[in-house]
């Protein structure tokens, strides 16, 4: 079937006990044996439970993998990434990467747990330096967050492989509508189902996706031991939020292309990052490795700080929020908020100036959208 129908339909009028259309929220933590010895498919529900079992066969297909763990939290899901490995095993992170999972890998670093390199994926020497063999995991976000970046998956995963690491792709920005890592030599993908899995801005989740059964039942024992899978009630809003994927993708990078459109055109932006511009660096790649080019972009104000301040208090649509992949558009200043864990110093390495703001395109009305962002650039013109 079609990502589209797998989408919309997985699961649907597939309960037994009643034929409903929309399967069925389990709430019980606990499931009956048929007497002594007559455990059925469902035990215990830190385990496994039903509905987060159907939200997981869904994102599998969709990713083309093998099994799937629906967690807590996307960090939740990035972290359980690494949870067999070895203590003191290598890690091969963008620099660039969100700023949640630069604090944890920074942390694991400190710990002593892991051997973090932060390194510049576009820098082909220094990747290549970091992929000494014995590398254990090398993780790759494209489009990166805030800045958009695209990174070439099938090259990097073909290097990482030679040195003998899994690839570990953070999908959350395209979801698989529009990307699908594990086609182009991606071992593992990992996404916050916060954004547009679920795409209302009501649940907090994650999913990690493997593409064998082997690493899949490793990671379903590790999510297990350790208690991170996601609660029934949240596995049944994002089903029901993934239903509408598809549309919903479509219709936001519609919007996002007019708003990276008006963005370039004006005199209070220094620069946009958005790869469906065809200045854009991750122009030709994205159009290679993508089925679209997403509905997050990012700009940077000519007027630095003051002016970013002025976009954030200028706008009376966008709402100035952290967070992405909603149906509703909000606006964010990275440095201070999505990044604020990053340090500083790490931040300016990675390019996320004072300047940057980050819009999530939601479904309001194109026009709408455009006509607020263009008051409150006026705003920024004003104080830049
Ligand atoms: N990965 C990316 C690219 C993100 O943007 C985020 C959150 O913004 C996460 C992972 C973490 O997800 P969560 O907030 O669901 O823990």
């Amino acid at each position: 079937m079609k990502p589209e129908t797998i989408a919309a339909r997985h699961g649907a009028a597939s309960d037994p006990a009643h034929r409903a259309v929309t399967p069925p929220l389990h709430l019980s933590t606990t499931f009956a044996h048929d007497g002594w010895g007559g455990k059925g498919r469902f035990d215990y529900a830190r385990t496994a439970n039903p509905t987060r079992a159907m939200l997981e066969e869904a994102l599998a297909a969709l990713e083309g993998g093998a099994g799937a763990v629906v967690t807590a939290s996307g960090m939740a899901a990035i972290d359980l990434a690494f949870a067999g490995l070895p203590v003191g095993s290598r890690i091969v992170a963008p620099h660039d990467c969100y700023g949640g999972t630069w604090r944890l890998l920074d942390a694991h670093r400190r710990m002593g747990r892991l051997d973090v390199a932060f390194v510049d994926q576009h820098d082909a020497a220094a990747l290549a330096a970091s992929l000494a063999p014995g590398v254990a995991m090398v993780l790759i976000e494209t489009p990166s967050n805030p800045l958009m970046r695209v990174y070439d998956i099938a090259d990097i995963a073909a290097q990482a492989h030679t040195a003998g690491a899994r690839v570990l792709v953070d999908n959350t920005f395209l979801s698989p509508a529009l990307q699908r890592p594990l086609g182009l030599g991606a071992d593992l993908v990992v996404h916050s189902t916060t954004k547009f899995l679920n795409g209302h801005s009501d649940v907090i989740g994650g999913v990690l996706i493997a593409a064998t059964a082997e690493a899949h039942t490793e990671l379903a024992w590790w999510a297990n031991c350790t208690g991170v899978g996601g609660a029934p009630f949240d596995s049944y809003q994002t089903l029901r939020g993934l239903r509408t994927l598809f549309v919903r993708m479509e219709r936001a990078e519609a919007t996002a292309a007019r708003l990276a459109a008006l963005l370039a055109a004006h005199p209070a932006v220094a620069a946009v990052h958005w790869p469906g511009l065809p200045a854009d660096p991750g122009h030709a790649l994205a159009q290679r490795q993508q089925a679209g080019f997403g509905a997050v972009l990012s700009f940077e104000l000519a007027g630095g700080l003051e002016a970013a301040r002025a976009v954030i208090n200028g706008v009376r649509l966008a709402i100035p929020a952290q967070s992405l992949g909603g149906v509703e558009t909000l606006i964010s200043h990275p440095a201070t908020m999505t990044h604020a864990g990053m340090a500083a110093d790490a931040r300016a390495t990675a390019g996320i100036v004072d300047g940057l703001l980050r819009v999530s395109v939601g479904l309001e009305a194109p026009e709408d959208l455009e006509r607020d962002l263009a008051i409150a650039l006026g705003e920024a013109q004003r104080v830049g």
